[in-house]
């Protein structure tokens, strides 16, 4: 499958379907194990993604690195995408043509991918993969059962790391709703204590314009 999966982020490397197009660096579509059976989906990428090509990888990536390091995985043992393959401007939040312009890349993603764990990071992901209006805050930690890509997966929606760079109460609540992922997996791995993420001062240049509010990240 993970050729095919190749083939699929060749051909969507040279997507047009929405102005996001335009403006972006490169198309940023996903990495990690492509049979991971635990997938995560984020918002969009931000400024080091769109120059990077790969998801994750400015201070809301170190922070999902460390808290899978938490429970024994890493980056590797994983896929990692997001609900928009290309970066909106300014890190504005994903507008809805965009959303419905880009959703079946990842579907088709998700298809290829077969995770049997998908946990959604923040708001977009959650409501575009749970084909609800429920917000992050009432449904995070709580696992759902859903078809995606024709194949039943159990959703489970987080708070998205970028929103918990900025306030200690959410960190807690993100770690602990992550200590529950090995169960979710199936996984009888020993989940060690959990590893403290320090919260730095400098986050993100383009996340910290914005409060994590207007975001929409909770
Ligand atoms: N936030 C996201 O949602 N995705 C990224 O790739 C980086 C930050």
């Amino acid at each position: 499958m993970s050729e095919l999966l190749l083939e699929y982020e060749e051909a969507t490397s040279t997507c047009t379907r929405c102005p996001l197009a335009a403006t972006r660096t490169q198309v940023v579509f996903g990495s990690g194990d492509p049979s991971a059976d635990l997938m995560f989906v984020g918002e969009a990428p931000g400024f080091h993604e769109d120059k990077n090509g790969i998801p994750f990888v400015g201070q809301a990536g170190k922070l999902l690195e460390t808290l899978l390091n938490g429970i024994g995985l890493s980056r590797s043992d994983v896929y990692i995408a997001n609900v928009l393959k290309c970066r909106p401007p300014g890190n504005r939040d994903p507008q809805p043509e965009e959303i419905e312009a880009c959703e079946s890349h990842l579907f088709h993603q998700i298809e290829l991918i077969r995770p049997t764990l998908v946990a959604t990071l923040g708001n977009f992901a959650t409501k575009l993969l749970s084909g609800k209006p429920t917000g992050i805050t009432r449904v995070h930690g709580v696992a759902q059962q859903v078809t995606l890509g024709g194949n039943a997966v159990t959703l489970y929606p987080l708070y998205h790391p970028a929103a918990a760079l900025y306030t200690r109460s959410m960190l807690s609540v993100l770690e602990e709703d992550f200590r529950r992922i090995p169960e979710l997996l199936g996984l009888t791995t020993i989940v060690p204590e959990p590893v403290s993420f320090e919260l730095e001062p400098e986050p993100e240049p383009e996340r910290q314009l914005e409060p994590a509010v207007q975001l929409g990240l909770f």
